[in-house]
């Protein structure tokens, strides 16, 4: 590749960002930010220059381009370090699981496996920070480091509008100043432990920035991918929302979606919305997005095809494998039982169907 064919943030603008595909993972900006060039912001879900003159600061080095989850460069390289070779990807192992802790069952969206995997990281030292997605007043998710299992009620549960998970790790020195003020400990910003928890194309992001060696990646630990069949823009579903149920924005305590979409208010009531009723909200980006079950991750979770109050959990890497295995051993998490009858087909069963809902997807 010679330089001249090195492409820049504006190809980014031109081939993604303009023309509806950017899915507003943030990475471009974490890493531009994280050399300090001061070129590019996030404006709501769209990053754009800073100013007219911030143009002129851009280096052209051309990495926001080539990480972007969106753009065709390194994604060949990429399936082939994380063993892809179909719709479902690396799969170690596939089982389903819930959490054994009654509060995060409470608050959890399906099996409270995340939540729990990130309790027993911080329980154990093996992370000092994890980027999740919490809501602000309006019910608008918003991406969130955390820096102690205590924050975790507030991020479980499943926000169905973007949340930039990336973003937050455009400062990585803010991010080791709040750990230092956490842990009375001095740590250098390059030697942070951080889980991330993301879509599949914020995970596929984060795939291509360490299959750069770049920054922020390389404090990224452990990559949580969740299944993601869908995302919708945030104003126009609480629009929707709002005219199907009444319910506020403030008055929400929870969505989830079970064939419909189901709005739990703070009052405890519960509305359903025919989920066709939101296919207007769909952000565009999603459309055409082939990946449902996260396959650049460490392990992947979602509820599709688990029964009712546990998560599917697909194994993917040693180090998500064995992460799994020492929460089952440990008893943070408990494994579904499957019934005598139906051990030998469980697994090939829940895996045509989940390369089902991908097709699925893709046909939509
Ligand atoms: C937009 C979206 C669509 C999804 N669609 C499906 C689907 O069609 N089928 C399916 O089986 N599963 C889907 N999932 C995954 C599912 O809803 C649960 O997140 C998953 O089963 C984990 O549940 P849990 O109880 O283990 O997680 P919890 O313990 O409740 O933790 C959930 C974690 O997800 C993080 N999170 C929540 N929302 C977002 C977000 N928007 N972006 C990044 N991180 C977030 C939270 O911060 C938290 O760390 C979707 C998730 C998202 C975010
Ligand atoms: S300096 Fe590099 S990363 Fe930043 S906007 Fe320009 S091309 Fe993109
Ligand atoms: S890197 Fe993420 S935020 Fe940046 S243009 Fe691509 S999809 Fe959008
Ligand atoms: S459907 Fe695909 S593009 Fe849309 S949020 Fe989910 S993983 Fe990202």
């Amino acid at each position: 590749m010679g330089f001249a064919d090195i492409k820049t943030f504006e190809n980014l603008q031109d081939d993604v960002i303009t023309v509806n595909r950017c899915c507003a993972c943030g990475a471009c900006i974490a890493y531009c930010e994280n050399q300090a060039f001061n070129v590019i912001e996030m404006d709501e879900y769209t990053p754009r220059f800073k100013t007219n003159k911030s143009v002129e600061n851009c280096k052209e080095c051309g990495y926001c381009y080539y990480i972007c989850p969106q753009t065709e460069p390194l994604v060949d390289r990429l399936k082939e370090e994380h063993l892809i070779k179909d719709e479902l990807g690396n799969i170690i192992d596939i089982f389903a699981a819930r959490t054994t802790n009654a509060k995060i069952q409470e608050v959890g969206q399906d099996g409270g496996i995340v939540s729990t995997i990130l309790t027993y990281l911080f329980e154990t030292n093996n992370i000092d920070a994890a980027v999740v997605s919490e809501y602000d007043e309006n019910f608008k998710p918003i991406p969130k480091i955390i820096y102690s299992k205590d924050d975790l009620a507030k991020s479980a549960g499943t926000r169905y509008s973007i949340s930039s998970n990336i973003l937050p790790l455009k400062d990585l020195t803010h991010i080791a100043e709040e750990i230092i003020s956490h842990k009375k400990r001095i740590y250098d910003p390059d030697q942070l432990r951080i889980a991330f928890v993301g879509t599949p194309c914020q995970c596929r992001a984060i795939g291509k920035m360490k299959l750069l060696h770049i920054k922020p990646a390389h404090v990224i630990s452990v990559v949580i991918g969740l299944f993601c069949f869908e995302n919708f823009d945030y104003n126009k579903l609480i629009e929707i929302l709002k005219s199907k149920t009444q319910i506020n924005p403030s008055d929400i305590k929870k969505t989830n979606i079970k064939k419909n979409f189901f709005v739990t208010s703070k009052e405890e009531t519960v509305k359903e919305v025919n989920i066709k009723d939101l296919d207007e909200a769909v952000r565009n980006h999603c459309h055409e997005c082939d990946e449902f079950v996260g396959r650049y991750s460490d392990l992947s979770i979602g509820a599709s095809g688990a029964p009712n109050g546990y998560s599917m959990i697909l194994t993917r890497t040693e180090k998500g494998h064995s992460l799994i295995d020492s929460l089952l051993a440990t008893g943070y998490i408990e494994r579904y039982i499957i019934p005598a009858d139906q051990i030998s087909e469980w697994q090939p069963k829940k895996i045509n169907w989940l390369k089902k809902m991908t097709s699925l997807k893709v046909k939509k």
